[in-house]
């Protein structure tokens, strides 16, 4: 199988089309910065060099050679889009926007400048072609085809032009390839040292991925443990320490609101018969039913708590004694009725009491109910009192 980082190192492209596109859309937003500065640079390079022309030579005209040089350079331009299929893509324009300022430039000075030096001429045809050769960011190939096609464009014009010797024909043909040379090495590194660039950028990208994974794992992970840490695993009530955390916070809240709030202690009747008759699971399964019921009878806001073995708590807020009462006397008639039928049916006991603001802790209440509970339990069980 053909690996994704693999790159051709001739054409200095991804053998993998994918990962080639990828590239491609991931170096587009990093272009137009780079557009912008290569063209003030090459811009920049153009005006000192033809401000020079201007002042140390003298002029001919050149205007039929110049637009002879324009029509070819124009045409690879558009050969390129048609061969890469641009049509869309907005990068591409403004691309093509600035190349169009860099040969107005170009037009202009050279009408200024009008260089007749073989050397001279060849060079400022050479800043033109890197110019757009850089302005481009294809793949090496176009590049390379554009610099060596204007290359051989100009040479041709450049030698029509000097009708004097051999040896500006040869300073010309000789600069034009050693420049093509040049930037072959020069554009070949660019396009491989940026794919490179890329796939490490690309690895780091999906080690963060793997690192981000982690993380949002340990995170799911610390929740279930907080959740184990404060909840009854068998019925889903609150723990011991967790139901009088939220009692004390509530027991805030209505001295602080003004409101009432209140405790009912329960405890199952008889439960260790059940465990002896039918079994552990049959009790675990009884566990489950009473919380079912107690549900279903409280109101949402109401907390419970499994205080231990088959002891449980419930936070009554915003209700004063005498509510507190009606709902417990409900909860004590609904399972009572709720269980008739079953094997393990089963009653509860019940004691209430009151969380008065001046209660220092919670334990004072938990104290006065499992008084309460006690007097239920010594009444005969299945019934509420209240301390
Ligand atoms: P009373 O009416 O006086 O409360 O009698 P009781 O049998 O309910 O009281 P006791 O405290 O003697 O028994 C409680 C039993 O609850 C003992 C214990 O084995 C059982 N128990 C505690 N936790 C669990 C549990 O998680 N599952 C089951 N199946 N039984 C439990
Ligand atoms: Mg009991
Ligand atoms: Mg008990």
């Amino acid at each position: 199988m053909m690996h994704k980082y693999q790159i051709d190192k001739f054409r200095a492209v991804f053998k993998s089309k994918v990962t080639e596109a990828r590239y491609f859309e991931s170096i587009v937003n990093e272009i137009i910065p780079e557009v912008k500065q290569s063209f003030i640079i090459g811009l920049s390079v153009f005006w000192l060099y033809s401000i020079a022309d201007f002042l140390f030579f003298n002029k001919e005209t050149f205007t039929f050679f110049l637009f002879l040089k324009l029509i070819p350079t124009f045409s690879t331009l558009a050969l390129i889009l048609t061969i890469k299929k641009i049509k869309s893509s907005k990068i591409f324009y403004t691309i093509i926007l600035f190349n169009l300022f860099v040969f107005l430039g170009f037009v202009v000075f050279f009408f200024i400048a009008q260089p007749t030096e073989p050397l001279q001429m060849a060079l400022t045809q050479m800043v033109v072609i890197m110019g757009v050769t850089l302005l481009i960011p294809n793949t090496f190939v176009y590049s390379m085809l554009i610099s060596i096609i204007s290359s051989i464009v100009f040479a041709y014009i450049d030698i029509l032009k000097s009708t004097d010797s051999m040896v500006n024909s040869v300073i010309i043909i000789s600069s034009f390839i050693s420049y093509n040379i040049f930037i072959f090495q020069f554009i070949l590194k660019a396009h491989l040292v940026q794919r490179l660039k890329f796939i490490e950028l690309h690895k780091e990208q999906k080690y963060i991925r793997v690192l981000n994974k982690e993380i949002l794992k340990r995170i799911a992970l610390e929740k279930k443990l907080t959740k184990m840490a404060s909840i009854d695993s068998l019925t889903g009530a609150c723990n011991r320490r967790n139901f009088i955390d939220i009692a004390e916070h509530e027991k805030r809240k209505s001295h602080r609101f003004g409101t009432n709030l209140s405790l009912i202690l329960i405890d199952i009747d008889d439960f260790k018969a059940i465990n002896d008759t039918y079994g552990h699971a049959t009790g675990d399964l009884a566990l489950k039913k009473f919380m079912k019921i107690c549900k279903s009878t409280l109101r949402d806001s109401d907390v419970i708590g499994r205080m231990g073995g088959e002891e449980f708590a419930i936070l009554c807020i915003d209700s004063d004694k005498k509510q507190t009462e009606q709902i417990a006397s409900r909860l004590c008639k609904n399972i009572y009725k709720n269980t008739a039928k079953l094997q393990y049916r089963f009653t509860i006991s019940l004691g209430v009491c009151e969380i008065k603001p001046e209660y220092k802790t919670i334990d004072k209440a938990l104290h006065l109910a499992d008084l309460a509970l006690y007097e239920a339990k010594k009444g005969g069980k299945n019934c509420v009192k209240i301390a």
